[in-house]
């Protein structure tokens, strides 16, 4: 629901001093008058936090990291800006009666204060693909009954979201979301196997952040978001598939029963999806830079290689698998990122270690319907420790 007439419509921004936050607050500054800022958060980066907050004459600001409430109180003093800090009080950001909030918080650790906001029926934009991989169809349900709107701002599951409006649900038969293949598209395995993490974080086409970044080179990135298309759309892994198309112009194309398929193109810049999800069900006007197709001359295609980039594999074989497989998928992962992050594991070894997370987690008899949100947040835990567990091994052993 939009308000009526011209007042300005109340937005939060979780996760705002990120990536996505940056080109969320850049759409909001460009229509200030249109936009009520209510809440913004952050992990542990007071300074940003409390910039935006000044800028934007929010609410109430939260800080996820409890050490730093001290440093936050004092960059609002005088400002009458009320703020919070720890878990819970990124919770109660996302709960406060905002209309419309962006979901943006990198990681699992999005997945409570994107539900708390789902319960009170709020138009969410889903960045954050991690929540909705740990939590899957929980998540929609929930979102059903709080009478919540999920708009998908990722850009693949926005491209989809779009071309989806040219049929009917039933006559959907496939849908091909696009991958930019990451730094190490044309790399043999030895060579991925070894690379840096400096030459992990450049990505040929976007600008994102570090997490994200790690999981387009090890193409972990398409898995979780062949996931999320699975969750946000309701449809069965052999319906998805996954096409490398370097230029990043197309993000996503729907099949329909007469075999037509509609796409959706646009440059690489996420204020283009956020800016759809912002205007909703209406456009806005939006600062990114016009397509030229003349100027790129040549769109390119390729089938995704599932032997050099394991993390596909593991992501569809983790979707067929269910109970709570795909919250394994994620948690292991999110270990492994911040492993190679930290120089303890090989690049190679974030594939493995995910891998052996979700052969163990079967072994150990885990594998189980989730019921509830909770459950899932109990597997995520339990698959983070297992993962901890097996790291050392893995980080030893060669590839
Ligand atoms: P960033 O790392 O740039 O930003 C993450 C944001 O979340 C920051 O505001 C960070 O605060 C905050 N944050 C991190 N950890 C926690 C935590 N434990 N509790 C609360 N807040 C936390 O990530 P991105 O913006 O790149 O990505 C955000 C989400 O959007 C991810 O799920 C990603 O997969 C998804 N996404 C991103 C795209 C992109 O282009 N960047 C494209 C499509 C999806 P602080 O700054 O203080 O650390
Ligand atoms: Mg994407």
């Amino acid at each position: 629901m939009k308000p009526a007439g011209n007042s300005p419509r109340s937005v939060t921004v979780l996760g705002a001093t990120g990536s996505i936050g940056d080109s969320t607050m850049d759409l909001l500054r460009q229509a200030r008058d249109r936009y009520q800022v209510e809440a913004l958060t952050a992990h542990s980066n007071v300074e940003a936090l409390a910039r935006l907050a000044r800028e934007f004459d929010v609410r109430f600001a939260a800080i996820a990291d409890p050490d730093r409430f001290d440093d936050l109180k004092q960059a609002l003093a005088g400002t009458g800006i009320a703020c919070g800090a720890g878990e819970s009080a990124v919770v109660e950001a996302a709960a406060r009666p905002a209309d419309w909030l962006m979901a943006a918080v990198s990681g699992a650790a999005g997945l409570k204060p994107a539900l708390a906001a789902a319960d009170r029926g709020a138009t969410i934009a889903l960045a954050n693909k991690e929540c909705l991989v740990c939590a899957g169809d929980l998540f929609m349900q929930r979102a059903m009954q709080g009478g919540a709107c999920i708009l998908p701002a990722d850009s693949e599951h926005n491209a989809l979201f779009q071309a989806l409006g040219s049929g009917n649900r039933d006559e959907l038969t496939r849908v091909i979301i696009t991958a930019s293949g990451g730094p190490f598209r044309t790399w043999s395995a030895t060579d991925i196997e070894q690379a840096t993490l400096e030459q992990a974080l450049k990505h040929p086409n976007w600008s994102m952040g570090q997490k994200i970044t790690i999981d387009s080179a090890s193409m972990m990135n398409k898995g979780l978001e062949v996931i999320e298309a699975a969750y946000l759309f309701a449809l069965d892994p052999d319906q998805i598939d996954v096409l490398v198309h370097p230029q990043s112009i197309v993000h996503g194309l729907v099949e329909f029963s007469d075999r037509s398929v509609v796409a959706q193109l646009g440059t690489p810049d996420m204020r283009i999806p956020i800016a759809h999800c912002l205007g909703w069900p209406d456009r806005i006007a939006g600062p990114s830079e016009r397509l030229d197709l003349a100027k790129i001359g040549q769109l390119t295609f390729e089938a995704p290689d599932f032997e050099r980039f394991p993390g596909l594999r593991l992501a569809f074989e983790a979707l067929r698998t269910g109970r709570g497989a795909t919250t394994v998928f994620n948690a292991a992962n999110e270990i492994a990122v911040a492993a190679f992050i930290a120089r303890k594991i090989r690049f190679g070894a974030i594939a493995r270690l995910v891998e052996a997370t979700l052969d163990q987690w079967a072994r150990d008899g885990n594998l189980a319907p989730l019921d509830s949100a909770d459950d899932a947040i109990a597997v995520d835990h339990g698959a983070r420790k297992l993962a901890a567990a097996l790291l050392p091994q893995i980080a030893a052993k060669a590839s």
